[in-house]
C-alpha cells in the first residue's frame, strides 16, 4: 500500500516519472485530487475520527474543528482559487526595455517530501498536501510514527482516493525519515521540532533543496487588565481554549505561558480557575474534552517539568495526573522560576505558568529577550501596547484578544521566524510555497542600441 520501507527507491522513481509525464501540471488533475480530498473526508470521516481519538483522545468536535473541518475548508478554498493562482501575471517593464513583454509563470517544483508531526496528524499532513497538489507537484508524505492509528488511516485513505502514481505515503519513524532524506527532492516541507529541523536542513543542503521548517517554541500571551467584564469573560474562555482546548496544549501555536501584571495576577488566577471548571467540569480528570498526552515518554517529560521542587510549589490549580490513561489535569502555576525547564523549554502540554511583571509594558522586553516565538498573543484593548507589541516583538504571527484562530484564516500566511522556523503556507501561500515563479521576458527586434555591444570605447560611455 505504498509504505514498504525498503522499497521506496522504486516509489520515488515512480513519482519522478509521474512528474515528468506532465500530468500533475494539468489543472484537471489538480482539481480531481483536491476533489478527492473532499470525498475522502466525507466518506471516511468516521475512520479519521476514530484514529484521532485512539492516538490522542480527541473528542470528535475538537477533531472536526481543528483538523477535519479545517482541511475540508482549505481544499475548497484551493479549488475555488486554483485558476486565479495558477494564471501567469503580467509584469511591468521600464521604457528602456521597449519593445518587450514580461510575465511571471508559476511552475511546480517537482517531487516534494512532506514530513509531518503527531499532534494534528491529519491537518498537518493534508494542509501541505493541498498546497503541493494545487501547485502541480508529486508528493511523498511521511507522517509521524507517534500517532500510529492516524498514520495507518492516512496511508489507507490516500491509497484509496488519490492518484498513487503521484501521491504516496511512507510510514515510519526517525530511521525511515533519515533514509528518505538521503534522496534528492525538489522541496522538503517539515513540521516538527528544531533538533530534527537541523537534521532535515543539513540533508537538504547536500542537494541545495529548498526547505520549509514549521517548528515550535514558547508562545506567550500577554494578559492585560481588561476593564469590561464582558470582554474579560470572553478573554478567559479564549485563553482556556488556547491553552487546554486544542490537543491538551500539545499545539505549536497553543499558549505556552502568560505574562501579566503582579496586581492583576490573583484576580486572573481566580477567573482562569472558574473557566477551567466551566469548560471541563469540577473534576477535569473525568472530562472527555481534554485530549490525552500522546505517549508515556511525553507524559513523563511533562511530569518531570512539574516535579522540580520550586515549580511544584508554584502550582495554584490542578497538578494531578493519571499515567494509565495518559491524562494530565489542566494546571496553573504562579511564578515558577524563570530558569526552570518549564520556563526555558517548550511545554507542549496542559501546564500554564503565569509570570508576573511590575508593569504590563515590561512584557515587550520579556518576549524580546527570548527566542522568536511562532505566535504571540495579546489580550488587551490598550492600543499603545498593541502597537508596541507589533513593532517591538518578532514572531510568526501576532493575534490580539484570541488565540490559535489565525491558523484557520486562509488569507493569512502561517509560519515561523528565527527559531520557530521559516517559510509560510496556508491558502495562496501554500500554493506559492510549492511553486517557482519564473520570470519570462519576450524581446522584439524593432529597436536596438549599439552601446551595449563591444568593442568598448569611451564614446559609448558618454551616451
Ligand atoms: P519531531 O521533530 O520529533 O518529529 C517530526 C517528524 O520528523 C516526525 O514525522 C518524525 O518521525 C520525523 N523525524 C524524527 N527524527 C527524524 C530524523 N532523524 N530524520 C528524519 N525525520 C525524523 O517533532 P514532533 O515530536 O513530531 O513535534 C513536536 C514539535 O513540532 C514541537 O516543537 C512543535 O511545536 C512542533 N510543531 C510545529 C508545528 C507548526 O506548524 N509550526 C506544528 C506541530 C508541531
Amino acid at each position: 500500500m505504498g509504505s514498504i520501507v525498503d522499497n521506496f527507491e522504486d516509489e520515488l522513481q515512480e513519482l519522478r516519472e509521474a512528474f515528468d509525464s506532465g500530468k500533475t501540471r494539468e489543472l484537471s488533475w489538480r482539481r480531481s485530487q483536491l476533489q478527492a480530498i473532499l470525498s475522502l473526508i466525507k466518506e471516511r470521516e468516521s475512520d479519521i475520527f476514530k484514529a484521532l481519538n485512539q492516538d490522542l483522545g480527541k473528542h470528535h468536535v475538537e477533531a472536526y474543528r481543528d483538523e477535519i473541518g479545517t482541511v475540508a475548508k482549505s481544499a475548497k478554498y484551493a479549488l475555488g482559487n486554483l485558476k486565479k493562482w495558477t494564471a501567469s501575471k503580467r509584469a511591468k517593464l521600464p521604457l528602456a526595455a521597449f519593445p518587450s513583454t514580461a510575465k511571471l509563470v508559476n511552475e511546480p517544483l517537482g517531487v516534494v517530501l512532506i514530513i509531518s508531526s503527531w499532534n494534528f496528524p491529519f491537518g498537518l499532513s493534508f494542509e501541505p498536501i493541498i498546497g503541493a497538489i494545487a501547485a502541480g507537484n508529486t508528493i511523498i508524505l511521511k507522517p509521524s510514527e507517534l500517532a500510529p492509528a492516524c498514520s495507518s488511516v492516512l496511508t489507507k485513505i490516500i491509497h484509496d482516493y488519490l492518484d498513487n502514481s503521484a501521491i504516496k505515503v511512507i510510514e515510519g519513524g526517525p530511521s525511515v525519515g533519515e533514509k528518505l532524506l538521503r534522496h534528492k527532492f525538489d522541496k522538503i516541507f517539515f513540521t516538527g521540532g528544531g533538533r530534527v529541523g537541523q537534521i532535515v536542513m543539513t540533508a537538504a543542503a547536500k542537494n541545495l533543496t529548498p526547505v520549509t521548517l514549521e517548528l515550535g517554541g514558547k508562545c506567550p500571551a500577554v494578559v492585560d487588565l481588561i476593564s469590561s467584564s464582558w470582554d474579560r469573560k470572553i478573554a478567559m474562555k479564549r485563553i482556556i481554549w488556547g491553552k487546554f482546548g486544542a490537543c491538551a496544549g500539545q499545539a505549536c501555536i497553543g499558549i505556552d505561558y502568560i505574562l501579566t501584571q503582579k496586581k492583576f495576577a490573583p484576580i486572573l488566577v481566580e477567573m482562569l480557575k472558574k473557566y477551567i471548571m466551566k469548560s471541563f467540569g469540577d473534576n477535569p480528570m473525568k472530562s472527555n474534552s481534554v485530549a490525552k498526552i500522546i505517549n508515556k515518554k511525553h507524559f513523563s517529560r511533562l511530569k518531570g517539568l512539574l516535579d522540580e521542587p520550586l515549580v511544584k510549589s508554584s502550582i495554584v490549580f490542578g497538578g494531578s495526573s493519571n499515567e494509565e490513561n495518559l491524562f494530565i489535569e489542566p494546571t496553573i502555576l504562579l511564578d515558577p522560576p524563570l530558569d526552570s525547564a518549564i520556563m526555558t523549554e517548550e511545554i507542549f502540554g496542559p501546564l500554564l505558568p503565569i509570570i508576573t511583571l511590575e508593569r504590563i509594558e515590561d512584557s515587550v522586553e520579556f518576549i524580546r529577550a527570548r527566542p522568536k516565538p511562532l505566535a504571540v498573543y495579546g489580550f488587551t484593548n490598550n492600543e499603545k501596547l498593541q502597537k508596541r507589541m507589533i513593532r517591538e516583538t518578532s514572531s510568526g504571527s501576532i493575534t490580539f484578544n484570541d488565540a490559535i484562530i489565525q491558523y484557520a484564516v486562509d488569507t493569512l500566511p502561517f509560519g515561523g521566524v528565527g527559531g520557530s522556523g521559516f517559510g509560510r503556507y496556508h491558502g495562496k501561500y501554500s500554493f506559492e510555497n510549492f511553486s517557482h515563479q519564473k520570470a519570462v521576458m519576450m524581446r522584439g527586434y524593432l529597436i536596438d542600441f549599439g552601446f551595449r555591444y563591444p568593442p568598448w570605447n569611451n564614446k559609448k560611455l558618454q551616451l
